[in-house]
């Protein structure tokens, strides 16, 4: 194994990799070119017995596993949402692998909890999120909707099942529209409730869900005996970035005494732009939100923010005090109280690298500039004739198809996967 010298010597060596990398990445095929099974076939069966060199590493790293990445900071890579890095995030990453620390308690690391304190503040503000609410870094949107999924149903259950699981005479039903991403659906199996408690609610010509079609489908289930415990809204869905309209939303689940989770886990990102804070108007009604600065704040996977109205549901819920674990400290945030891991990586620091390496008005004229290409490239699809705008493109996502003249729904259909596979297998642009 590597000593501290030689340690130093690789450790500037891989910077300059990484920043050649960076500034060279237009030069791989955005997509991986490599067919199934290439990578794990190159590598053998079995771990070495003795230690290998970093150079043998990385003469590996080069030529096996660089042909089987997809570059997901690459120019031209426009396939789901982003997975957006940085410079200022990169520089935090190695920090964290150095300093290696568990930020599962206070003690554990208090600078990891209290930075981690005071950059869900700085978020909030920077979003313009309910002042009062309080927020923890998740890994992921997937594992932040599973914790809000059952806050709710503890809360709703005032913690029965968390105690005496559940007893078949419950009845919830949960609610999000047709639209909601597949964590939602993960989320309400894994907690228990169910698959057929989530009702999928239609939604209208730009994919936001109808309020009154909530509304007429919970009056039903009410009807039926059956017990509404939560709404999922979704503020840019994966689909077409559809926002849901939340203040109607937020009024029903009122009217009906149940918890509201909003998932805004792309889109969540442009609220640093007030111009679009009228996408959560009525979240103050709402009892949790989920944003990940991993898609478009610049900062590298994982890094989620939930924050919450009320924390005490959240600890409550969550919180596990084994005799190893327990502290002498008192009045101080034991974050792995608030979700489902123990182990936590310290992820506030590169949200602090980040935020204060761009600054706000550098992270609004990223964001603004990615708005204003989609909105142009949508008035040039818009404006031509053989292609079709399919959607408005009010963020920084645009849903177009091919069209040429004279070609019925399923030719058209055809020509747009053959065309879509094409482009993409060209390694030259990933849509
Ligand atoms: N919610 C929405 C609306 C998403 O688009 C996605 C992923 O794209 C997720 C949740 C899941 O995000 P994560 O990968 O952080 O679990």
């Amino acid at each position: 194994m590597i000593n501290h010298q030689e340690f130093r010597k690789h450790a500037h060596q891989l910077v300059d990799y990484i920043a050649d990398y960076l500034g060279e990445i237009e030069n791989f095929p955005v997509k991986s070119q490599v067919p199934p099974g290439s990578v794990f076939r190159k590598i053998p069966d079995q771990p070495p017995d003795s230690s290998e060199s970093i150079d043998a590493i990385m003469d590996d790293f080069n030529n096996i596993i660089l042909p089987g990445i997809t570059h997901w900071q690459h120019p031209n890579f426009h396939a789901y949402f982003t997975g957006n890095s940085s410079y200022p995030s990169v520089l935090a990453e190695m920090l964290t692998a150095a300093v290696g620390a568990q930020c599962m308690l206070w003690e554990t690391s208090p600078a990891a909890t209290e930075l981690e304190e005071k950059m869900m503040g700085w978020l909030k503000s920077m979003l313009g999120l309910p002042a009062a609410w309080s927020g923890v870094i998740q890994d992921t949107a997937s594992t932040a909707t599973l914790v809000a999924v059952i806050s709710a149903r503890e809360w709703k259950t005032q913690w029965k099942i968390n105690q005496t699981g559940f007893d078949g005479n419950e009845r919830f039903t949960v609610y999000c529209s047709e639209q909601a991403h597949s964590s939602v659906d993960k989320a309400i199996r894994i907690s228990g409730i169910g698959k057929d408690a989530l009702k999928k609610i239609e939604v209208d010509r730009e994919f936001a869900l109808k309020p009154g079609a909530l509304q007429a489908k919970i009056q039903q289930d009410v009807a039926a005996g059956f017990t509404p415990l939560l709404t999922i809204a979704t503020l840019g869905t994966t689909g077409t970035t559809a926002v849901d309209p939340l203040h109607e939303i937020a009024e029903i689940c009122q009217q009906y005494q149940m918890w509201l989770h909003v998932d805004a886990a792309w889109a969540g990102s442009a609220l640093i732009l007030p111009q679009l804070r009228w996408m959560i108007n009525g979240l103050e009604m709402a009892d949790s939100f989920v944003f990940n600065p991993h898609k478009w704040m610049f900062t590298n996977f994982d890094c989620s923010a939930y924050f919450v109205k009320d924390p005490d549901i959240l600890t409550r819920t969550f919180a596990m005090v084994p005799e190893y674990l327990k502290t002498k400290t008192s009045g101080v945030n034991n974050y792995s109280d608030w979700g489902v891991q123990l182990g936590r990586r310290f992820r506030a620091l590169k949200l602090w690298f980040v935020i204060r390496n761009f600054g706000i008005e550098g992270l609004k004229s990223k964001i603004e500039a990615h708005i204003l290409w989609a909105k142009q490239l949508a008035e040039k699809i818009d404006l031509h004739a053989d292609f079709q705008l399919l959607q408005p493109a009010p963020l920084s996502c645009v849903c177009f198809r091919y069209m040429p003249a004279n070609k019925n729904q399923q030719q058209l259909n055809r020509i747009n996967q053959e065309l879509l596979r094409t482009i993409n297998e060209s390694g030259k642009i990933y849509l």
